[in-house]
């Protein structure tokens, strides 16, 4: 719980801004510390894990109960834990039935299959059969699967395995199922801030699970700063991204993961392999507008490997992103370099800014 509060890092710094009157600054001092008083925070837990919003609002109080509703509306739909859920009710009837599907599924599930193919099935939500041979996204407990586990259930983790008609979702074969770890949390928040916008939230922000969106800027009209973490030590980090409006996203094999026989496992699955993501990388960081998009692309691009996740940046729009090499380097796109503050040489990384 420390080390998240430590990470989302919301140093109040006040910034005088040259060129302001004296005047001019003072007034904006006052609407600062008015917003300030403003500020209404809550810490829950939902979807796994710890969530927290921080918004300036007279009507925060209620704001907020409206926030908390919402996702505990979208945990009863996306769940794969929760037994009666509509993501459990289509991995239940997989091979039988389609199910009867929300707007929201059909829209979270349609994001996923959009994000499958431009990371060409790297984001892979039908994963989930190998992802609970590892003991992930159940409460059976972690263990290794034999390999010949892990190729029996291969056939069933086809993305094209989901037929997603308007307002029904269909698993073709029994034994398949759909996960949307991957994605949910960022298509709550988007939900969530679409939320505070409406109810007239400027500025303030909300953390799920680490799956931050930054509303606005601080009162005082200075960008927001967080810290990337260091994947190799939980009390430290690489750098500071100061932004506004905008969801950060961090995936990394660090995040979630078991040891045995002194071999350690993560959550992230390669669906080439069925195996653990080995592609070089201990995080990837998605700067986006959109939540929903630097959620499953933080995923996908894990799997993908630095080089890939390159190339797919240099042609797709709307996003940004940090790497941490397994070989020590720290690799901005150019579009968040101006945004990025590096501070990992104590700790021996290197910095470098990737061209379009
Ligand atoms: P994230 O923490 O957003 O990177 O998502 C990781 C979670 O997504 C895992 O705990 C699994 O539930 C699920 N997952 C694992 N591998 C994949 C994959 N290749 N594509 C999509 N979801 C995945
Ligand atoms: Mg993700």
């Amino acid at each position: 719980m420390k080390k998240r509060i430590l990470f989302l890092s919301l140093f109040l710094l006040t910034f005088i801004l040259s060129g302001c009157t004296e005047k001019r600054a003072e007034a904006q001092a006052q609407l600062a510390m008015q917003k300030e008083e403003n500020l209404h925070e809550v810490t829950t837990f939902a979807m796994d894990t710890v969530m927290m919003f921080h918004i300036y609002h007279e009507d925060g109080e209620a704001i907020l109960i409206e926030a908390e509703q919402e996702i505990r509306r979208l945990e009863a739909l996306f769940s794969v834990t929760v037994s009666d859920s509509g993501i459990s009710q289509l991995n239940e009837n997989a091979g039988s039935l389609p199910v009867d599907i929300s707007d929201d599924t059909h829209a979270v599930l349609t994001k996923a299959l959009e994000f499958t193919k431009l990371t060409d099935g790297a984001f892979n939500m039908n994963i989930s059969p190998i992802v609970q041979a590892w003991g992930f996204a159940t409460d059976e407990g972690n263990r290794v699967p034999t390999d010949t586990e892990i190729e029996a259930l291969m056939p069933l983790t086809v993305s094209n395995g989901l037929v997603l008609e308007d307002d029904t979702a269909y698993l073709q074969e029994v034994g398949m199922s759909v996960d949307l770890g991957g994605i949910a949390k960022g298509y709550t928040a988007d939900r969530i801030v679409a939320l505070l916008e409406d109810a007239g939230v400027t500025n303030g922000w909300i953390s799920l699970g680490g799956n931050l969106y930054m509303l606005g800027t601080k009162t005082d009209g200075a960008l927001w700063e967080l810290a990337v973490q260091n994947p190799l030590d939980s009390t430290d980090y690489v750098g500071m991204i100061s932004i506004s409006d905008a969801s950060v996203v961090t995936s990394g094999g660090y995040q979630r993961y078991f040891e045995e026989d002194g071999k350690t496992y993560h959550h992230i699955i390669d669906g080439a392999t069925g195996y653990p993501a080995e592609s070089g990388l201990l995080s990837v960081t998605i700067i986006s507008e959109n939540s929903t998009k630097a959620d499953a692309l933080s995923t996908a691009l894990y799997v993908m490997g630095l080089e890939e996740s390159l190339a797919l940046w240099r042609v797709e729009q709307d996003f940004e992103a940090i790497f941490i090499t397994e070989d020590g380097r720290v690799v901005a796109t150019e579009g968040i370099a101006e945004q990025f503050v590096f501070e990992g040489s104590d700790n021996d990384f290197i910095y470098e800014v990737a061209e379009k």
